[in-house]
């Protein structure tokens, strides 16, 4: 059995009907810019975050720089964030020409550290810019009492966390921004790239639908340089078919998460995703820890299939021993993210040394994600937590090693 850690098959095939519907009237329509199709979108996902306004563009990344841009935030302003993330959050702050300054994660979230962003302020600090990462909700009470204290702006990066809660309101209600990205591996996917920024002030929301439009208030009138950024006709009605699906899907999603936990627990060598208390969790990925180099037990028996000394990173071959392992019996797995963003080549003119964000490193040598996704069966699973558990809980098997070499 071959288990994929995304699969849309069964999605398409239970949907599959309704959306060539929406498509093809698009299609037939001739409105592939602007319309009615991304006005009812717009209107019902500002809905669903609980947002006065809703402004889709092209993707997470533009969400992220229209809503700094939307902000002021620009050359010579530092913002504030995780290391721990998908690139994109950190690119955008630098294509604003801001810099990104970044906090260490805590262990236990794998998100933002709270307790270490006022130690980061400077007088240059414009924004904190949390993200939701996996999907799971930064605690944003507290993150919100310090921008407050600071007089800093909060742009939220819910790119992996649509439909996801914290304290009873979903994330990117709560700062001034709340940025979501379509990308179809996210909860909400459309049909290619898409995004959109959500906020509760009418002018924000407006400044930043004409920078998604050059800078455009109206017709041929350009007050600034902006972008081409919108969300197309076709990806709104994608997203109009599969929105109202959305709160069931992450449920699902947050009950293959609770049957992996009640199967995983007290597994030699990993630590487990902490369920969050507050119920609100997205579950976009379920991110286990394989630590048993660190506790000195060599499952891999030294053929580290990756040279993690590359990026000066701590020692991964039990992760990558794993993660290898897994896919020889047909249970696919991705690392989010194995190299740390203040470690990419790209950054390397921030000069931040190996050891810098000690935290952030040692999980990138250390997570995986497990299959997660609405349409994931019980019987797929059940395979995972097999495969998983026979290899952890057997010392290093012979004939695994044999084969790894
Ligand atoms: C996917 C993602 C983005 C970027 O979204 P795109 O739609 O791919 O541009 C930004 N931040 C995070 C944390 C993401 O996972």
């Amino acid at each position: 059995m071959q288990v994929p850690p995304f699969s849309l098959s069964q999605q398409l095939a239970d949907l599959g009907p309704e959306l060539d519907a929406a498509v093809l009237r698009v299609l037939h329509s001739g409105q592939y810019i602007g319309g009615s199709e991304i006005q009812a979108f717009e209107r019902s996902f500002a809905e669903a975050v609980g947002t006065a306004h809703a402004v889709g563009c092209n993707s997470g990344t533009d969400a992220l720089i229209l809503a700094l841009r939307g902000l002021g935030i620009g050359s010579g302003d530092e913002v504030i964030t995780a290391s721990f993330s998908f690139f994109a959050t950190a690119e955008a702050i630098s294509a604003v020409g801001a810099t990104p300054v970044f906090v260490d994660v805590d262990p236990a979230t794998y998100l933002i550290d709270l307790n270490r962003i006022e130690a980061a302020i400077t007088p240059r600090t414009r924004a904190l810019m949390p993200v939701h990462l996996f999907g799971r909700p930064v605690e944003m009470t507290r993150l919100m009492a310090i921008a407050e204290r600071h007089d800093l702006r909060v742009v939220e990066d819910c790119a992996q966390a649509t439909g996801a809660h914290w304290n009873g309101r979903s994330v990117g209600s709560w700062g001034d921004v709340g940025c979501f990205s379509f990308f179809p591996t996210k909860n909400l996917g459309a049909a290619g790239d898409g995004g959109a920024v959500c906020c509760h002030n009418p002018e924000l929301a407006q400044r930043m639908r004409e920078l998604a439009v050059h800078g455009m208030p109206r017709r041929y009138l350009h007050t600034e340089l902006g972008y081409n950024s919108r969300l197309d006709a076709l990806q709104a009605a994608v997203l109009n078919v599969k929105l109202p699906h959305l709160s069931r899907w992450v449920e699902r999603r947050a009950a293959i998460a609770a049957r992996y936990s009640a199967a995983l627990q007290d597994l030699p060598g990993v630590q487990l995703p902490e369920s969050d208390a507050d119920g609100g969790h997205g579950w976009n990925q379920f991110v286990i820890r394989i630590q048993r180099c660190a506790s000195g037990q060599e499952l891999c028996g030294g053929s580290c299939p990756a040279d993690c000394s590359d990026h000066g990173l701590p020692d991964s071959r039990c992760r990558d021993w794993l993660k290898q392992s897994l896919q020889e019996q047909g249970v696919n797995t991705i690392i989010y993210y194995p190299i740390p963003i203040h470690r990419q080549p790209a950054y390397s003119d921030l000069n931040l040394a190996p050891g810098s964000l000690p935290i952030t490193e040692q999980l990138c040598s250390e997570v995986l994600s497990l299959p997660i996704f609405p349409e994931l069966t019980n019987e797929q699973q059940d395979r995972v937590i097999t495969v998983l558990k026979t290899l952890l809980e057997n010392q290093p098997p012979k004939e695994m090693m044999n084969a790894a070499a």
